[in-house]
């Protein structure tokens, strides 16, 4: 029986089976995912398409990484269901895998809304390596795209569609594109470069139907939005958004909300049962409480954690926040945290906008103390603000400088550096 069970085997299953074997090199791991060969960068998916980089760049871990761990890996598996009073999970073949320990790394499954026509041949969704070589076999016969989602899944695949020559539409529901991680101006700028790269950008509304070709209607020809217009493509790519992939806890007492809810050490609510990545709503440190962060070294980190622990050392997970480091269209982008506050009156809000630099510099603070910025162009001092957010730093001195074009390390008071930057100072 092995030791420790991982359900999912990518960003969070990896960090948990490096963490496991730092501490227990001997014990058994079993290692189940329905993806033949799980250990691949999923933000790279978009690389694929677009040519940038091919599936051996896209490997995150060597092929030979489950043996020489000794970890018995069951890829192309899927587990249906989860006994926790008894110990065991239920695979696709009805067989059994029994464990000590298990670890729910199911990550998340990509929201499909219902629209007429979704079945067509022609229309995909954008999470998985295959997802990607799907959409890759049609490319050479194809001019043109609608992508559903403007979020970033849906501009990183326009993007990569763009660099294969596609006419691309984007179909945002709300008015803004990004609206998760920018604010209307940042938007506006992202959404000037988007357009000047061809791309056309449809927002406040959506598809409501995929039309098929007239020769064969189960080909797509076109997708209707809800203003009426009908957009002549060749593919839709449905990139509305993630959902944490929690069926396998349905009917247990493993408690969820939208996600799995687990404690600092990515405990469930079930004894020795753990959960870690996009399927755990994990500690968030600027919000103070648990929440769904979908970003890979969260995943990763969250793993580490749950694997330290399912072997015995004690291990707390210090918690993350929303961070996107993108850069679309060529223009560098950061978002961290509270970028784009629902409710301004209750933050500090301080701007620099130079639109003819198309350069934008925010930060937010509550209680002089950074909770969300955001950098359009001009990002090198990302990490000290993160640093200074991290550390829950009260900027009251400086925080005019904070969005100010010569903020750099010097702005800040020697001692404050003394006590962030301790081996600078040996
Ligand atoms: C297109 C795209 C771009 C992204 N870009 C970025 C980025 O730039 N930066 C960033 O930080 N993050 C990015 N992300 C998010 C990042 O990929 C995820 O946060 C990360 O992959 C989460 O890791 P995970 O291990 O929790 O889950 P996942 O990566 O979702 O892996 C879960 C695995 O479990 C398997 N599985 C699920 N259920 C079962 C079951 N019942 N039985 C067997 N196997 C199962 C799944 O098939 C999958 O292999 C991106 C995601 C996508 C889709």
């Amino acid at each position: 029986m092995p030791k420790y069970v991982i359900v999912g085997a990518s960003a969070a299953g990896i960090g948990a089976v490096e963490a496991i074997r730092e501490v227990d090199p001997v014990g058994t791991i079993a290692v189940i995912s329905d993806e033949e060969c799980p250990q691949y960068s999923r933000p790279m998916i978009s690389d694929l398409v677009s040519g940038k980089a091919d599936f051996g760049k896209m490997m995150c871990r060597e092929h030979e990484f489950w043996e020489n761990n000794n970890i018995q890996a069951l890829t192309g598996r899927t587990a249906t269901s989860l006994n926790l009073s008894d110990k065991y999970v239920t695979l696709d073949k009805g067989d059994h895998v029994n464990f000590e320990k298990l670890l729910i790394a199911t990550g998340g499954k990509p929201f499909v809304p219902k629209i007429d026509g979704s079945d067509k041949d022609g229309v995909f969704t954008f999470t998985t390596l295959s997802d990607a070589e799907n959409m890759l076999s049609k490319l050479e016969k194809a001019e043109s795209a609608v992508v559903i989602g403007a979020g970033l899944i849906g501009v990183s695949v326009t993007e990569a569609l763009v660099k294969r020559g596609l006419k691309v539409t984007m179909v945002e529901l709300q008015d803004k594109i990004l609206s998760l991680i920018l604010d209307p101006t940042a938007s506006e700028m992202v959404e000037n470069v988007i357009r000047k790269a061809g791309v056309t950008i449809a927002t406040g509304q959506t598809v409501k139907q995929i039309v098929g070709k007239p020769e064969n209607d189960k080909v797509v020809s076109g997708a209707v939005l809800t203003s009426g217009e009908q957009v002549p493509c060749d593919l839709v790519i449905i990139a509305i958004g993630v959902i944490p992939r929690t069926e396998l806890v349905a009917g247990t007492d493993v408690k969820t909300n939208r996600g799995i809810l687990v404690d600092r050490s990515m405990r469930t609510t079930v004894q020795d049962v753990y959960a870690s990545g996009d399927v755990a709503e994990a500690y968030d440190f600027v919000f103070g409480e648990n929440r769904l962060l979908p970003l890979w070294p969260l995943a990763q980190l969250e793993g580490k954690v749950a694997g330290y622990n399912m072997a015995g050392k004690k291990a707390d997970y210090p918690g993350g926040t929303a961070m996107s480091a993108l850069k679309y269209f060529g223009i560098p982008i950061i978002s961290i945290g509270i970028a784009n506050p629902k409710d301004p009156e209750e933050y500090e809000i301080l701007v620099k906008h130079e639109p003819e630099r198309n350069v934008y510099r925010k930060s937010v603070l509550k209680d002089n103390v950074i909770v969300g910025v955001t950098l359009v162009s001009a990002i090198e001092n990302a990490g000290i603000l993160f640093h200074l957010m991290k550390n829950g730093v009260n900027v009251k001195k400086f925080k005019q400088e904070l969005v100010s074009e010569d903020f750099c390390l010097a702005t800040l008071p020697r001692s404050l550096r003394r006590k962030l930057y301790p081996g600078e100072y040996r």
